[in-house]
Parts: structure tokens; C-alpha cells; sequence
């Protein structure tokens, strides 16, 4: 990095907020004062935050933050940056810091996995009687993982309760270890798991992204890269060895590089190179390549004779393909 004069801070707190809809309205001011920009999300049960702004802006509201008693032990993962990750600052009161919808709902503060630390982490997920989930999205998973992690087959967080009911077979008997990016979701997901009945559950302290910065585990058995919720889309982790897991949308070739289909309608994100971008006009699938207003046909002017040429092309290589 040439310049790194920019932060991004994440961070989270499990801590109740009495009326979080003040909160927010004040929390939001501060930041924009400052000069942040970001996603904060508020919910009577805490905190959840990713942030940019300067060295000295990010440093401002650390030293704040940590004169509320309610967040002074509140860990933040500092990455360093050239600008900021964001366009805006938004502020949001929301029912729960993690979509889960659980008919139970699970407050960590009361039950939750063992916490490991990276190296912890490190050595026990080598243990041939564990089982490590991974408690994200499948394009997160996509894009990067912890070699031999269990994807759970769901588009949603809130769809893995009902994943590890109808599996509950292969996570018997095993010591299951979870991990998210930066520890928020496994709170809860650890939680829930203790109170389906799971003995021995573990989760990633602090999550992938202090992983891939301890000094000790290096980010060792991490494929691929960290996607993260902010403009950088994606973060390294692994420091001794980089495996690519990821494969183009189009051709199944290794890829990493992340685009939304041209569909605002559909939005999807992709992994796809630039080459396949052009060819299929950023469209996840023909409906999409073909949408009234696919972005990647508006942005290059694309007439309907050229677009229709694009589409006897993909044509042609998919019957090649297909023979
Ligand atoms: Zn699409």
C-alpha cells in the first residue's frame, strides 16, 4: 500500500441499548462530525460496525467509544487503507445486529461457544474429531474459506438453524468449531447450537480478519480471500500460502474478482473476469444480459445490433461447448 493514510474499523458489542432509536439519531451526528463514513447497524442488543475515515478520525472515535462504559472493552480490527470503503455514513436501528429470526432468540451475553483464539483456532481445527462450519453466505464462502470447512447449503443466515436440523447426523459426536468475518455472527450461531443440544462448540474469536493478522497462525489454512461488506470487496488472510478458490461464473475458471450482474433487478454478485464481463455483458444469465436496463448495455451505449451480435457470440460458444 503506497499511501496508507485511511483506517477501516470493525467492530461489534453485544451490550444492551435502551432506546436505540435516540441512539442511532445522536450516534449518526457524531459520525458525521467526524467524518466517517460507514454502515452502523443499532439494535436493543448492541452494536455492529464497519467504518473509514482518516488515521485521526478513526482514532477520535475509538478514544469516545471507550469512554462509554458500555463499549469500553469493545475490540476493534483496524485495516489499513488508501481512502475510505464507503460512500456514505448510514446509521440503522435494526431488531437484531444478525438476521436470524430465531423463534428463541439467543442473547450471547448468556450463552455462547467457547471463544478461541487464532492459534487455538488454528490447532484444533487439525483435530481429526472437529467439524468447523462456516456460519456465512455462500457468495462469501465462494470467494474464500478455511480448507475442509463445511459450507451449510442456505442463501440466508437466517436459513442455518434449519440446515443443521436436516443435518444433524454429520456434526454428531464432533467438536464443531464456527467461524464468521469478524466474530458477530458466530455469537449468536455458536449460542444456538449449545442450545440445540451441541456439547462441545467453539467459535473464531474476533473472526477471520484477526486471524489473518495473528502474528502466530498467519492465516494458515485459509483458501482464498476474506470477502468483506465494504468497497474493498475482498480482504487477504492467509500470509504464507495463497490458493484460489474461487471460479469464474461463466468458465469455472479460477477467479476472484467479484461484479453485480448488470440486472439492478437481480444484482447477484459474481465472480467473473474482466474478459468474461465484456463477453457477457455482466448478466449472470440471459435474462439478465437481455434486462430493458442491464447497466453493462447502458454504461457502454450498446446499440441492439450490438448487443444482439454479443448474444450470437455467447451463442456460438456455448454450442461449442455444449458438443
Ligand atoms: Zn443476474
Amino acid at each position: 500500500m503506497e499511501n496508507p493514510s485511511y483506517r477501516v474499523l470493525l467492530y461489534y458489542q453485544y451490550v444492551p441499548i435502551e432506546n436505540p432509536e435516540q441512539f442511532t439519531t445522536d450516534h449518526l451526528q457524531f459520525c458525521k462530525d467526524l467524518g466517517l463514513k460507514g454502515r452502523i447497524l443499532v439494535a436493543e442488543e448492541g452494536i455492529n460496525g464497519t467504518v473509514s475515515g482518516t488515521i485521526e478520525q478513526t482514532e477520535q472515535y475509538m478514544q469516545a467509544m471507550k469512554q462509554d462504559p458500555r463499549f469500553a472493552n469493545m475490540p476493534f480490527k483496524i485495516d489499513e487503507a488508501e481512502g475510505h470503503a464507503f460512500k456514505k455514513m448510514h446509521v440503522r436501528v435494526r431488531p437484531e445486529l444478525v438476521t436470524l429470526r430465531l423463534e428463541d432468540d439467543i442473547n450471547p451475553l448468556e450463552l455462547t461457544g467457547n471463544y478461541l483464539s487464532p492459534k487455538e483456532f488454528y490447532e484444533k481445527m487439525q483435530d481429526e474429531n472437529t467439524i468447523v462450519i462456516d456460519a456465512r453466505n455462500d457468495y462469501e464462502y465462494e470467494l474464500g474459506h478455511f480448507r475442509g470447512a463445511v459450507k451449510p447449503d442456505i442463501k440466508a443466515f437466517r436459513e442455518l438453524p434449519e440446515w443443521i436440523q436436516e443435518n444433524k447426523d454429520i456434526l454428531e459426536g464432533k467438536k464443531i468449531l464456527t467461524y464468521c468475518t469478524g466474530g458477530v455472527r458466530c455469537e449468536k450461531f455458536s449460542g444456538w447450537l449449545k442450545q440445540e443440544g451441541f456439547e462441545d462448540v467453539s467459535q473464531l474469536h474476533g473472526g477471520i480478519v484477526t486471524y489473518g493478522k495473528d502474528p502466530e497462525a498467519k492465516g494458515q489454512l485459509w483458501d482464498g480471500q476474506c470477502y468483506v461488506f465494504d468497497n474493498r470487496i475482498s480482504v487477504p488472510v492467509n500470509r504464507v500460502e495463497h490458493v484460489i478458490v474461487g471460479k469464474d461464473h461463466f468458465t469455472g475458471e479460477p477467479c476472484e474478482r467479484y461484479v453485480n450482474c448488470g440486472n439492478p433487478e437481480c444484482n447477484k454478485q459474481i465472480l467473473c473476469s474482466e474478459e468474461n464481463e465484456h463477453f457477457y455483458m455482466r448478466g449472470c444469465t440471459h435474462e439478465c444480459r437481455t434486462h430493458e436496463r442491464n447497466r453493462y448495455v447502458h454504461e457502454h451505449d450498446l446499440t441492439e445490433e450490438e448487443v444482439q451480435a454479443r448474444l450470437n457470440r455467447i451463442e456460438e460458444r456455448n454450442t461449442v461447448v455444449a458438443e
